[in-house]
This record gives structure tokens, sequence and C-alpha cells, in this order.
């Protein structure tokens, strides 16, 4: 099987990685989010993907497994408490526990705008979804993880919680933000046994951010990597989701705390002197 950019996915059986657990995956029904409730499902987890656009979600869950015995879709607002406490419920419901609680829904803001021109509606309306839902999940989660002593909590960050001045400054706030979420909660719930973690991924051409910049996918992706660090190959949304199986797994039963930050090396130079450099040699 290939996907778009060429990577071979093996049709050989797979080890069961997740195989028992229970998955809510916030943000589900597209990008990020839609990849990883795949990549859960392949490898054995029972998912629930939880998000606002219902028809894609339902057409994930029916496309993954039409019998709906190991994905399921339910409409949540991460906005909003009420929706939170229904989806751990009814996981809880439905398959008795959660062992794995990705909050990863998310919403980009306005590109290239100053914050002289930044209203207080679209600045909240970046962090209730982004901070304010992620620490929603994350509470109704512990509220049922706590008493069964193990659990596992995820956060998608970003590039934009190591490095600053790319994305507009609410998104920015809001996954720095994430990463002191992920420690602050990794010392109060690690006494229960839950850990705690969370990923910062590069960009993606996702709608997400395709309709944030307003660009065609392809043309997306190409700028993409000409800015990459690391050539040969293109980040992929199940490059994501393979942090989050690790992150998840019991591979990773020691790993708490953590900001995996999957950029192929990108926050780790800045470009533009080397840039300037070379525009001035030309
Ligand atoms: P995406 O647009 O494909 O997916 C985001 C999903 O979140 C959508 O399905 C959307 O409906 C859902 N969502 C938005 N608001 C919601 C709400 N109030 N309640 C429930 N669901 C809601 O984008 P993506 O790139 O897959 O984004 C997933 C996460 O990854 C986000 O947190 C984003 O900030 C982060 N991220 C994205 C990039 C990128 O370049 N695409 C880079 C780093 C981090």
């Amino acid at each position: 099987m290939s996907t778009s950019h060429g990577t071979t996915l093996s049709a050989a059986p797979i080890v069961k990685r997740l195989h028992g657990k229970v998955a809510i995956i916030t943000g589900g029904a597209s990008g990020i989010g839609e990849s990883t409730a795949r990549l859960f499902v392949r490898y054995g987890a029972k998912v629930v993907i939880a998000d606002i656009q219902d028809d894609l979600g339902q057409s994930v869950r029916e496309d993954v497994d039409p019998t709906g015995q190991t994905i399921s879709y339910i409409h949540c607002d991460v906005t909003q408490e009420a929706d939170l406490q229904n989806l751990i419920d009814s996981t809880i419901e439905k398959h008795g526990k959660i062992d794995i609680m990705y909050n990863n829904a998310g919403i980009p803001g306005a590109f290239g705008r100053s914050i002289v021109d930044t209203s207080f509606e679209e600045f909240k309306k970046v962090i209730d979804v982004n901070l304010l839902g992620s620490f929603l999940g994350a509470k109704h989660a512990a509220r049922v993880m706590i008493p069964a002593k193990k659990g596992c909590i995820l956060f998608t960050s970003s590039v934009a919680s190591v490095i600053a001045g790319e994305t507009p400054n609410a998104y920015t706030t809001s996954k720095h933000a994430i990463v002191g979420l992920t420690k602050n909660l990794c010392v109060e719930l690690g006494q229960y046994g839950i850990r705690v973690n969370c990923i910062s991924p590069f960009a993606l051409a996702t709608p997400l951010l395709t309709d944030a910049v307003n660009m065609e996918a392809s043309t997306l992706e190409a700028a993409i990597y000409e800015s990459a660090v690391l050539k040969g190959t293109f980040i992929t949304t199940e490059d994501i989701a393979e942090a989050a199986v690790y992150l998840s797994s019991d591979e990773s039963k020691y790993v708490n705390g953590l900001n995996l930050v999957v950029d192929g090396g990108y926050t780790t130079t800045n470009p533009t002197f080397s840039m300037s450099v070379k525009a001035s040699l030309k």
C-alpha cells in the first residue's frame, strides 16, 4: 500500500501494540486526529472519535469499521464542559474504561494579523478551543482515570510551543500553555499511575493550515518541504499518529511530562541569517 508521498505501508500483519486499550481522540474527524484514529484501530485499540464535524466523523467511522465495533463517533464541542462530560461518561458506558485521552482538537486563528487588530473574541476563541478544550478533556478523563489508577493523557501542541513569530499570537500562546499543562498534570497525576505527554508537530497540509493560509494542499506541501531541515522525506499526519501510538502504548511506560517534537529538526535552527547571506550573494 502506498501513501501520496510514496511511503510504503506494510501489508504484513502488525503487532497489536494497543490491544485491549480504549482511546478517545478529539478532533478525530480530520487531519492528525483522523490518521491517529485509523492507526490506533490498526494497532488493536477501540476508538471513540469526538468532533463537531458530524458528517465527516461518521464517514471516518463508517470507512474504518462499518460494524462500529472498533470505532464510534460522538459529537463533542470541546469548549462545552457538558459535551466533554458526556463524551467521557458515554465512553465508560460503552467500553467500561478509558486508557487513552488524546486532546487533539484545535483551530489556528487568523494568520498575519497584528495584536492591535486582534479582537478579544478572536483571541478568546483560539484559547477556548486549544487550551480550555484540552483542560476540560484532561479534567474529565482524570476523573475516571484517578480511581482506575492508570491512564494516558495526550495533547497535540505544536512547534509553536518551541518557536515563536510564525503563527498567530493566540495560537502560539495556547500551544506554549499546553506544554505547561502537560508538565503540571504529569506531576499531579503521576502518583495515580497516569502519564501525561504532548506532541508538537511541524507544519502539515491539513484543512486547519490550508484554510488558514488559503493555499492548495499541494502548494503548501511544497512550501513545507522547502522550509524543512530534513530532506528526502515529507512529514505526514501518519508520522504524528505513530508518535501518539508510542506515547499511548506500554513501550513508553516510563515516559511522562514529555513534549515530543516531531519536526525533522526544524526548531533546532533559525535559518534567517543564512537565508539573508545567500540572498545577498545572488
Ligand atoms: P484539522 O483541521 O484537520 O483537524 C482539526 C479537527 O479539530 C477538525 O476535525 C475540527 O472539526 C476539530 N475541531 C475544531 N474545533 C473543535 C471543537 N470546538 N470541538 C471539537 N472539535 C473541534 O487540523 P489538524 O492539523 O489535524 O489539527 C489537529 C491538531 O494539530 C490541532 O491541535 C493543531 O493545532 C495541531 N497542529 C497542527 C499543525 C498543522 O500544521 N496542521 C501543526 C502543529 C500542530
